[in-house]
């Protein structure tokens, strides 16, 4: 299994990975590689041959969050490890868990998330100084793709609506398109109920009556802003897992950055990367581990005394992990 740990608060929390997984007794083996600003330093290259060669052989591996060094030149490693591997489908779950203080309870949303296209493609032109271009890229096949997935997905975990989000009636070609496929997708899934959501309306929607929805499917940048608003929604950044899925290939991470204003003070909450951990585990059909891992992390956090700073607690990243091992132990 590949691991890399990345920037910032990636060692410290990633090391409760690692913890949890021997107190788990799983049988993985960790192949850990460096990517990110370490790796730059050290090779001048952000993500180093030998990163490829581990993802190439273990094909399912745990990130730390990565920065990507401000200035020219430097393409994003998450957005590099998307495109190089064809990880097209973004998969977010939200919920809420234990007695965490959030805005709202009882949310339980998975977002997928277009992950190749949009205007994250890379398409921009510098037309004169003071004009520049960004193209939205939007297919019918990753639309398609992202669509079924998300309806797939529904009707496999008993879930019954899904809510399609675009801009289609400003972006009338490139949302439209979007639209009219998901349209054409969800009529093979008549089980399922089907919305359509304007993109500014599903933002008040979330944090007016987030219960509502159950699960959501759009772009690629309506996705990364929606998602963090979801976040926000349920108790912050440390909470929300990702995974990047491909045909035959899956990067699980935790949605939330490099936090470089709490790196290195041992205050990172692990909740989201023990969550993708999670993830990985139902990915490589290790269900019951998985399962275990979600119990301890909602009964401890049930209890106030267990939270982490960005919680309103005090407990370290450390002692956190502590607990939810000996929850685990149990
Ligand atoms: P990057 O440039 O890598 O995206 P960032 O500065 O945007 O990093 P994020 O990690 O995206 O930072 O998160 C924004 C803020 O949320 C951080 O500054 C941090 O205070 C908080 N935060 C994010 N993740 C966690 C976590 N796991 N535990 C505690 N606080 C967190
Ligand atoms: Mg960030």
């Amino acid at each position: 299994m590949t691991l890399i740990p990345g920037d910032g608060i990636g060692k410290e929390i990633t090391v409760a990975v690692k913890r949890v997984a021997q107190a788990l007794n799983t049988a993985i083996v960790w192949d850990e590689v460096v990517a990110g600003q370490e790796a730059f330093d050290q090779t001048g290259e952000l993500i180093p041959q030998d990163v490829y060669a581990s993802l190439d052989k273990n094909r399912v591996a745990l990130k730390g969050p990565i920065t990507t060094p401000i200035g020219h030149g430097f393409r994003s490693v998450n957005v590099s490890l998307r495109k190089h591997y064809n990880l097209h489908t973004n998969i977010r779950p939200i919920r809420v868990l234990g007695q965490i203080p959030a805005l709202h309870r009882d949310v339980d949303i998975v977002l997928f998330r277009e992950n190749t296209e949009d205007l994250y493609a890379g398409v921009e032109e510098q037309i004169s100084p003071d004009e520049a271009h960004s193209i939205k890229i939007i297919t019918r096949q990753a639309t398609e793709r992202i669509v079924r997935a998300a309806y797939e997905y529904a009707v496999a975990n008993d879930r019954h609506s899904v809510a399609i989000v675009t801009k289609a009636n400003i972006m009338k070609l490139s949302d439209g398109l979007f639209l009219k496929v998901a349209r054409e997708v969800a009529e093979g899934y008549p089980q399922i109920e089907t919305r359509e959501v304007l993109v500014d309306n599903m933002a008040m929607q979330l944090v007016m009556k987030p219960q509502q929805f159950d699960v959501i499917v759009t772009e690629n940048l309506y996705g990364d802003i929606l998602s963090d608003l979801m976040a926000g929604l349920i108790g912050g950044l440390g909470l929300v897992p990702g995974a990047n899925i491909g045909d035959d290939i899956a990067i699980f991470e935790a949605v939330h950055g490099s936090a470089p204003d709490i790196a290195g003070k041992e205050i990172a909450n692990p909740t989201a990367i023990l969550l993708a951990f999670a993830d990985l585990l139902d990915y490589i059909s290790l269900q019951d581990d998985a399962k275990k891992i979600r119990e301890a992390l909602a009964l401890v956090l049930s209890d106030a005394n267990n939270f982490t700073r960005d919680l309103g607690g005090d407990l370290s990243t450390t002692a956190f992990t502590d607990r939810i091992i000996s929850q685990l132990l149990k």
